[in-house]
């Protein structure tokens, strides 16, 4: 059985017989894997506490060729983020992260959308819980951009004519960008996208950071994101832990509000 030791950070865990867990892995050299790391629930066990949800750090796998499961040799880790276990609205965007991370994965190597999922995990943790919600959006346009689903944001989708900076465009999810104001008016369904929306966009596609306004803007890019994932990349399947999410915030606006 051939050996990897690669950077790896968890983003799912789940008990599996009496003793051992399954894991599922985001790793730098070899894309997304299970594994299952026996006797990992046994109170002395050598993983020790390291296979918390969002933790980072060494893993040692045993890869079976042709099989789906591997197994965890080791975990040494670097880094537990207790911080993003312990509130609700770094949680519930961690989750949702880790689960888009696992809905786009591969079991390819690459080490940009690794060092993006991980910098993602680091923005949250480090973020006031409310500014937790933008660094999540930036993290998922972010590792989109890296998987090549950038939408086009300076000039028509369709036809390639430009748009001004200050204009209020129509983003239209189907055709994967801004319309100006003709192909908007073909493509019939699509958002209006207000200048600072679309400022944040490109600035979150870039890896860079920007603050939203209030939370009814907040609201607003969660659901484009929802929509837009819906169209490029969930197949029609539900992302369970994006809709907690969409939902927690939700919950916190409503409070504030009232
Ligand atoms: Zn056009």
């Amino acid at each position: 059985m051939p050996a990897i030791r690669t950077d790896a950070v968890v983003l799912h865990v789940f008990d599996y017989l009496e003793t051992s867990r399954i894991l599922r892995l985001a790793t730098r050299e070899a894309g997304v894997q299970s594994v299952l790391a026996r006797g990992a629930r046994r109170p002395k066990s050598r993983f020790g506490t390291a296979l918390d949800l969002f933790a980072s750090g060494t893993a040692e796998i045993y890869t079976k060729p042709g099989r789906e499961l591997h197994t965890l040799a080791g975990f040494d880790v670097a880094r537990s983020r207790g911080q993003l276990a312990g509130d609700l609205e770094r949680f519930t965007a961690a989750s949702a992260i880790a689960e888009l991370a696992m809905r786009v994965a591969t079991g390819e190597s690459h080490a940009e959308l690794y060092d993006a999922l991980v910098a993602t995990f680091d923005a949250i943790g480090a973020s006031p819980a409310h500014a937790s919600i933008d660094a999540g959006l930036g993290g998922a346009w972010h590792l989109l951009a890296h998987m090549g689903f950038a939408p086009v944001l300076d000039e028509c989708a369709s036809c390639h004519a430009s748009i001004g900076d200050d204009a209020i465009a129509s983003f239209s999810h189907a055709s994967g960008g801004v319309l100006c104001p003709r192909c908007a008016q073909l493509a019939g369904n699509s958002r209006q996208l207000p200048p600072d929306a679309r400022e944040a966009l490109r600035a979150w596609i870039g890896g860079a950071t920007a603050r939203v306004a209030d939370e009814p803007s907040r609201r607003a890019h969660q659901r484009l994101l929802r929509e837009f994932l819906t169209e490029h990349v969930t197949d029609g399947r539900p992302l369970r832990a994006y809709d907690v999410w969409e939902r927690n915030t939700l919950g916190v606006a409503t409070e504030v509000a009232s």
